[in-house]
């Protein structure tokens, strides 16, 4: 029996699970710009934005135009990373195995190709590779998820923990919390994250989780 092929980038013990929706990618400003601007309105200044669902601040005639944005061809493929998304990307990759997870809308026919393009285009190529499209992240394996869902609905039990990147609608979702990609504080919400896990004893000595979710890479069967 020879030994199954290792893939070296695969070979690292922490598995970080990116969001990309208002945590790599700024969603909310265009968004929010777009639709008020179809509506004629004036968009709220963004602490207002206390609810995820962001279309809800705004009176009730007004709400279609956020649909109808959300559902054009080519929105998701416009949005812009964050200042510091993309290098936080990179070093997170130095040191963890990382993925995209994010949720693809089925009403906008060119979401799933437009975030696979905007990764491409914003992160590399490799960067692209690594996204995994589901409606209920609890289906994703990985040891932090950062995401900044208020609260994330699953019929799962997750083996992340959530750290939460900051937006004016979850301010009161508890966890550990990234505030920006650029002042490298998010690097240590996210080892602290590892550390609480440590301390669980949710890894084993040689650093993959101990409950055997994961492992060196190796062949299923
Ligand atoms: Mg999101």
């Amino acid at each position: 029996m020879t030994n199954p092929p290792v893939i070296p980038q695969l070979d690292r013990p922490g598995i970080v699970l990116f969001d990309m929706d208002n945590t790599m990618m700024d969603m909310s400003n265009p968004f929010i710009t777009e639709a008020c601007g179809l509506a004629g309105i004036d968009p709220l200044p963004a602490e207002r934005h206390i609810s995820f669902y962001q279309e809800q601040v705004y009176p009730p005639e007004h709400q279609p135009m956020f649909r109808t944005v959300i559902d054009r061809p080519g929105f998701f493929l416009d949005l812009e990373p964050y200042p510091g998304a993309v290098e936080a990307y990179h070093r997170a990759s130095e040191r963890w195995l990382v993925m995209f997870a994010t949720a693809q809308l089925n009403s906008n026919p060119t979401c799933a190709s437009d975030k696979v393009a905007s990764l491409t285009r914003h992160f590399g190529a490799e960067a692209a590779t690594r996204i995994a499209m589901t409606m209920d992240k609890g289906l994703l394996m990985g040891d932090v998820l950062v995401d900044d869902k208020d609260r994330i609905v699953t019929r799962f039990t997750p083996t992340w923990t959530q750290v939460v990147f900051d937006q004016p609608y979850n301010q009161a979702t508890p966890g550990l919390r990234i505030t920006n990609w650029e002042d490298g504080t998010w690097e240590d919400a996210i080892e602290e994250a590892f550390d609480a896990m440590l301390s669980e004893g949710r890894f084993g000595p040689d650093g993959w989780r101990a409950d055997g979710y994961s492992q060196p890479g190796r062949i299923a069967s």
